[in-house]
């Protein structure tokens, strides 16, 4: 039976591109394996990621809409674009386990087959990931042979029939197995299946239709990508052998760490110490933010935790609409060296505040447990 590629995305058939596209990301970045260790995750996020690959192919698309299945018919390359691209499709996959290929009938396979996808990690600031940027990376990777464009054939020459399956592609012999004698064929080792040979290979690449060279490549990181995150670019993966289309390139981001601010997906934080004196009697702060300078305005009675919040000053949501928040932990500092003058001072107001220095049992208050919950009441 034919899967159904648009119920996997939770679509109704014949959603539109956007719709897909839409549908994918929202999924995948809650079952990307990076981001969610669940077994289960990453067997969905393979069914995605097909889904995804199968509706966005204009030919693989066609097939569904008519009722296909275009991984069904051996045409489509199978599995997720990260590479998991082995494991058991249909019928002649359990034949090919018993019988090394007696599924039969399927004839040579073209010597063009589809490149790998490449990974590539990418190192960025704080302000880069927040506000997005372009930036190059460079990786040595497969590319079309220029001198054969990617046919593997010296100029001037053509591929031959191979001789010893005489274009075929498989050979055959007797097997006997639990169900009898059966025939087996196999994979034909001269031609590597492909049912020709090429006898001039092509003096640059030796007949594999790619050549190893250093490409570098513009990459756009869009604003509010976070670490870990991968940034796809269509067919900048290696090309494939005998001139196959290439494969996909993943940009991962990592995002080096920030002097002063840490990021907790879309918010920010940060720490800033306070002189005991400015958080009892309030001041304005000027804070140097990723968005510039901004005033910060401290309360008097300002206690050591508490959070003051930048709304908007944070990361972009790459889902939805608008930025997280800047939040400032403020921590208020007690002096550790006071002069004489300093400590008569401090005296004096704690007797005005009727605090006894002496001993924990303050009339006043009531005891050392009332004023340890004062402080955290805030009074
Ligand atoms: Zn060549
Ligand atoms: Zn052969």
């Amino acid at each position: 039976m034919a899967t159904d590629y648009y119920g996997v995305l939770g679509l109704a058939r014949g959603a539109s591109d956007t719709e897909i596209k839409r549908a994918y990301r929202k999924m995948a970045r809650d079952l990307h394996p990076d981001v969610n260790p669940d077994p289960g995750a990453k067997e969905r996020f393979g069914e995605v990621s097909r889904a995804y690959e199968a509706l966005t192919d204009p030919e693989k698309r066609r097939i569904i809409d008519l009722g296909g299945d275009p991984y069904e018919t051996g045409g489509g390359r199978g599995g997720s674009p990260f590479g998991n691209a082995a494991g058991f499709g249909g019928l002649g996959d359990i034949m090919d386990a018993f019988f090394g290929g007696a599924g039969g009938g399927r004839g040579p396979r073209g010597r063009t087959r589809e490149g790998e996808d490449a990974l590539i990690r990418v190192e960025l600031d704080l302000d880069e990931t927040v506000f997005g940027t372009t930036t190059e990376v460079t990786v040595d990777t497969a590319v079309l042979c220029d001198v054969c464009t990617g046919a593997g054939t010296a100029p001037g020459t053509h591929p031959e029939t191979c001789s010893t399956c005489n274009g075929r592609g498989e050979v055959q012999s007797v097997q006997r197995s639990f169900l009898g004698q059966v025939i087996a064929s196999r994979p034909c080792p001269t031609c590597q299946a492909t049912g020709q040979v090429i006898p001039n290979p092509c003096p640059k690449c030796a007949g594999d239709g790619r050549v190893r060279s250093r490409r570098t490549i513009p990459v756009k990181v869009p604003a509010g990508v976070e670490d870990g995150m991968r940034i796809r670019l269509a067919g900048y993966g290696e090309v494939g052998p005998g001139g196959g289309p290439a494969g996909d390139l993943y940009v991962e981001v990592r995002e080096r760490p920030h002097d002063v601010f840490t990021r907790d997906g879309e918010d920010l934080h940060c720490r800033v110490t306070l002189p005991m004196t400015a958080a009892a009697l309030g001041t304005t702060l000027k804070l140097e933010t990723l968005d510039g300078v901004e005033d910060l305005t401290i309360k008097a009675g300002t206690q050591s935790g508490s959070v003051l919040t930048l709304r908007a000053h944070g990361a972009p949501r790459l889902r939805g609409t608008g930025r997280g928040n800047l939040l400032v932990h403020l921590d208020v500092q007690t002096p550790t060296r006071i002069d004489g003058r300093q400590s008569e001072l401090l005296r004096e107001l704690a007797g005005l505040r009727g605090e006894d220095l002496t001993d924990g049992n303050s009339a006043n208050h009531g005891g050392l447990f009332t004023r340890v919950r004062d402080a955290f009441n805030g009074r």
